[in-house]
């Protein structure tokens, strides 16, 4: 099977852009699974779903229509049939709506082979929750990367704010906290480092000096 890296950390910890610039370095496919969760919790606000309903939930996880493509000037987008909807599924909104969807087995269940079919040669970077404890337990480097709870809200915060998505920085790191206890206390696939997981804190350190050090441990 194709080697596998996995990513998995609360939000704000940076393993997104960091997974990014790993895959991208060693020329391996990314597999970005919180945006499987957000684009389930956008389509159900959109069909009017409840966060509840998990056999509804299910089938949406299981029909998902959903494209990861590159523009023509090289940025990612992410297609729901035919919307663009790389933004729509960053707000925290979303975020929200998805750690709430994601407390449900139906859902996780849905999303296991979708996340499994990326890992294909020549290798995967996959950044989650629960890559390295549930989707990919034999990845060959497991990291999980943290972060302080201020370091992650400010993070957040500028992220957003590129993106043109203003929020306030109380209220996001309200948000931030809700979603870590909602992860972390749920009964299916808690965030937690798998047990041989190499934890790293980035609060001290540069996105250029957490990639490098993954990048030291996957070339070991
Ligand atoms: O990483 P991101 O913030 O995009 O993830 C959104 C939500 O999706 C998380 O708060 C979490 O509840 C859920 N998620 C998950 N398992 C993953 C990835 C994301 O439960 N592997």
């Amino acid at each position: 099977a194709a080697p596998v890296i996995t990513i998995d950390g609360p939000s704000g910890s940076g393993k997104g852009t960091v997974a990014r610039r790993v895959a991208q370095t060693l020329g391996w496919h990314l597999l970005d699974s919180g945006a499987l969760y957000r684009l389930v919790a956008l389509a159900s606000l959109r069909a009017g779903v409840d966060a509840t309903d998990e056999p509804r939930l299910r089938e949406l996880a299981v029909e998902l229509p959903v494209v990861f493509a590159v523009r023509a000037d090289g940025s990612e987008q992410i297609r729901l049939g035919d919307q663009d909807v790389t933004l729509d599924i960053r707000t925290e909104e979303c975020g929200l709506r998805a750690s709430a969807v994601a407390v449900l087995p139906a859902v996780r269940e849905a999303l296991l082979e979708r996340q499994r079919s990326f890992q294909v040669p020549p290798g995967l970077v996959a950044d989650g929750r629960d890559m390295g404890t549930v989707v990919f337990p034999a990845a060959a480097l497991k990291v999980f990367l943290t972060a302080s709870a201020a370091e992650r809200a400010n993070r957040r915060y500028k992220q957003l704010k590129e993106k043109g998505l203003g929020v306030s920085l109380a209220a996001l790191s309200r948000d931030i906290e809700d979603r870590d206890r909602r992860d972390s206390e749920r009964s299916v696939a808690p965030l937690r480092p798998a047990a041989d997981a190499r934890i790293l804190d980035s609060s001290d350190l540069t996105i250029n000096e957490v990639s490098d050090k993954i990048l030291g441990w996957a070339r070991q």
